[in-house]
């Protein structure tokens, strides 16, 4: 068996060694995939030691950027992303790094919800490590405009300076956009606490914007219960994207995309 593992801490919730398990009965890749607890102040250790063997991680919470710092070439999508989700160790040692978050977040809102982005006016709230992976397939997609909003302005406008040679993009505080968008993507953690971004209602037109957490829970999200009080016309999860990364990772590994609709539907 080759094998394969995801490296975090806490890694106890992760659902990749299933999603993968799925992914390789499913297509029959004879692989193995495990969850790593690295410690916090040694992740480098945990990855050289399992890559010893191993020919593959991904990598969660909190050592994306580290991973970005040891690996030894990126794919494009990484070098912009500053973080690596996703590491292959090539046929001569080398480890090459990609961020497969941004693809999977475009493709559950394009191919799995069916929403074209090109053309839309998009609101990407938050500017941490998340929402830096995800600008770059955004704004591939053809947005008429990306505006970034974040708690902390200057962080939102680092990110648009960053990527402005990408596409439209721009940054605003939380309270400086009132007008109704087409799709509002929440890359904020405060979901995680129950929380919510301080941002305008008057930014959801009913029955026209669409709105994206991608944070995932068994239960609607408060972002999303708030959505859908003011009257969104879909409310997403980060489930199918967090399927659809790991899908991207599976084709950079084994050279073969499994279907992520049977897989969407065994985990929900
Ligand atoms: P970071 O810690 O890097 O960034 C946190 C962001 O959230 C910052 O923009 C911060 O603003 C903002 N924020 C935190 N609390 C609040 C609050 N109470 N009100 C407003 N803004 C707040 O986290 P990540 O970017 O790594 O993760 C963000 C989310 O994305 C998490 O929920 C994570 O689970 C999810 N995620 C989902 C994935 C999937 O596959 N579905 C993949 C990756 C991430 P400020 O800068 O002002 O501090």
């Amino acid at each position: 068996m080759d094998r394969y593992a995801v490296i975090g801490n806490p890694i106890g919730h992760s659902k990749s060694p299933q999603i993968h398990r799925m992914f390789g009965e499913q297509t029959g890749q004879p692989i193995a995939y495990e969850a790593l607890l690295a410690p916090l102040d040694d992740f480098a250790g945990t990855l050289r030691e399992f890559l010893a063997e191993g020919l593959g991680v991904n990598v969660t919470v909190p050592f994306k950027e580290q991973a970005w710092a040891l690996v030894d070439q990126h794919t494009p999508a990484a070098e912009r992303a500053g973080a690596v989700n996703t590491i292959q160790r090539l046929d001569d040692g080398r480890l090459l790094g990609d961020n497969t978050d941004g693809k999977g977040l475009v493709r559950d809102i394009q191919h799995n919800a069916g929403l074209a982005l090109a053309g839309l006016k998009v609101l990407l709230v938050g500017a941490g490590g998340a929402a830096r992976g995800v600008i770059q397939p955004l704004l591939a997609a053809g947005p008429s405009q990306l505006c970034i909003v974040n708690r902390t302005v200057s962080k939102a406008e680092e990110l648009a300076a960053l990527f402005a040679d990408q596409g439209p993009i721009s940054a605003a505080g939380f309270q400086w956009i009132e007008e109704p968008v087409d799709l509002i993507i929440n890359a904020t953690s405060a979901s995680l606490a129950g929380d919510l971004p301080d941002i305008s209602p008057n930014l959801i037109r009913p029955g026209h914007t669409w709105c994206y957490d991608m944070m995932y829970a068994s239960e609607a999200t408060a972002f999303n219960r708030w959505a859908a009080e003011q009257g969104a016309a879909r409310c997403l999860d980060g489930l199918g994207m967090l399927v659809e990364q790991a899908a991207e990772a599976f084709l950079l590994w084994r050279g073969v995309r499994p279907d992520t609709a049977p897989v969407l539907k065994a985990l929900r």
